[in-house]
Order: structure tokens, then sequence, then C-alpha cells
């Protein structure tokens, strides 16, 4: 079985079909798991929203949760990775490539790997700016898939203006960002979006609203409004191993002071003693 590679006719690689779903339509889920002193954090919760991201798309998954979570734990041992990240990906797997799900049983394709992280203290300290940018994505967001497109575009956009994140809106109601969830502080109060189709429900989120509902920090899951986010006093993102970023500047405009709030920055600390914890478990 030969195909045409760069202009070479090659054997057919074993490693990633052509014929892959993942690899032609998108056809699949992941999940990043943040890793802190060599322990993966929070990873019931990340294998938790991948069941629900493979029950959504009716993708069966080949292990249970016990044994890929062993799989998980080996994987990282053995790298030997301390700070870090691991990523877990699903495809549906090999068919023959037609629109329609294959009729007959394809066996998903499961793949995981390590990587290691800098010190991202001086990010979280400092914090850092955002841009904003229309979402285009489709109405499904809650499921964690590979169809990243309109989130790559957006986070390049913001990385040439020298942006940590693009921050989406709907119109006039912000959504998320690229990849991370977006959160504002106005008068002592806690705003972000609802855990519904339009953002991803992140798995630090609903740790940081965790967080603040034990600091008796009010929180509302409500939609607000990019005149909100601009004239928040504070303004943070959260996700995986990012944990907690200040945002200083939104387009240019400054949020509140300029610098990371000291809501924010309580926040943050909350959280790290929570990953430090875990370093010393
Ligand atoms: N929203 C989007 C679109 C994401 O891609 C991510 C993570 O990559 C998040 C939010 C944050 O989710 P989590 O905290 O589970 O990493």
């Amino acid at each position: 079985n030969q195909i045409l590679l760069n202009g070479n006719m090659i054997k057919r690689r074993s490693c990633i079909d052509i014929e892959d779903r993942g690899y032609q339509f998108g056809d699949g889920i992941y999940e990043v798991v943040g890793i802190y002193g060599g322990k993966l954090f929070l990873m019931d919760e990340h294998l938790q929203r991948l069941k629900r991201s493979a029950r959504e798309l009716s993708i069966k998954l080949p292990f249970t949760m016990a044994d890929i979570k062993q799989d998980l734990i080996e994987l990282t041992k053995v790298n030997d990775v301390i700070e870090g990240l691991l990523y877990l990906q699903i495809t549906r797997g090999v068919a023959p490539r037609t629109h329609e799900l294959p009729v007959e049983k394809v066996e998903p394709m499961v793949v995981a790997y390590t990587k290691e992280l800098g010190d991202l203290t001086e990010l979280q300290d400092m914090g850092s700016t955002a841009i904003l940018q229309e979402d285009i994505r489709w109405l499904r967001c809650d499921v964690k898939t590979l169809n990243l497109l309109p989130n790559t575009m957006a986070k390049q956009r913001a990385v040439e203006q020298g942006a940590v994140e693009a921050i989406l809106n709907r119109g006039e109601v912000v959504t998320e960002a690229s990849s991370s969830n977006v959160f504002i502080i106005k008068d002592g109060i806690v705003y972000t979006h609802p855990a519904n189709n339009f953002i991803l429900n992140g798995i630090t989120r609903q740790k940081v609203i965790q967080i603040l509902q034990e600091l008796n920090i009010l929180v509302k899951e409500v939609p607000y409004t990019v005149t909100d986010l601009l004239s928040a006093d504070e303004v943070f993102i959260t996700a995986t191993k990012l944990d907690v970023v200040p945002i200083n500047s939104v387009d240019g405009h400054d949020i509140g002071t300029g610098k990371p709030g000291m809501m924010t920055i309580q926040i943050l600390e909350a959280m790290r003693q929570l990953t430090a914890r875990l370093q010393v478990q």
C-alpha cells in the first residue's frame, strides 16, 4: 500500500493513518492536564470532562477510567516530568473517508505525550495583555474537540500584537478566550460566563469558582458585555497550568490601574497554595 507524500511514493506510515478521522475531520477529543511536582493535577475532573466530550460525539472510549489513569501516571513517571503538561487525544479512528460516521466498528486511536514547561511565576505576577476578537466558533464550544482553527487564528492575532490571549466576544457578550476562561471583577463581585454551549467549562475555571466560594467572594456566572470587560476593576484568565494570569489591558485599554489587582492576586495565591500542597504529597 503506497501513498504519495511530498512527491514521493512511500509505504503507508504505520503511526498516523491518512484516514484517521481525527486527521481528516478533526473528529476527536482531547484533554490537557497540568503536572506539578511530578503529579497530575485534577486528573479525575479532566477525565470526567473527556468522558462527557466522548459521549457528546458518540465516541466509545476504549478504556476504563481506572486504566487510563494508571497509564497516564506511568507515562508521567517514565518521562520524569516535574513541571509540565500531559496531552491526551482520542480520535474516532481509521475508516474510509465519508462525512457520516462509519457503519463498521472502528477502534478509537488514543495518543498521549508529556511536555516540560518553564516557570510561569513571572507571567502570573506581572500579568499580561489581551486583545478582543469576534467569537466565530461553532455552537458546541462546551465539547473539547480537535476543531481549533478559530482558536488558533485568534491566538495568532494576539501573539502578533504581543498579547497573551485573544478574548472572544459574540456580538456584545464576552464568552471566553482562545484557550482560557475569562473572569472580570467589578465592585468586589466576580463575573464569568455561565457554563453552557458557548464556552468550554474549564477545569481551572471550576476550581477558581470553588476557591472564590471558600474565600466568601461573591461570584456570578452570568453573561457580561465588552463594555463591562473594558470598565472592570480587574480581569484575569484561567487555564490549565497558566492557573490565574492577570490581564492588565485589553486592546490597549488599561483595566483598573493597569496592574494586577488585589483580588486577582489573592485568587492566584490561593491557587498556588493548592498546587504547592500537591507537590509535597
Ligand atoms: N477555554 C478554551 C477554549 C480552552 O481551550 C481552554 C483550555 O485549553 C480553557 C477554556 C481552559 O480550560 P482548562 O482550565 O480546563 O484548561
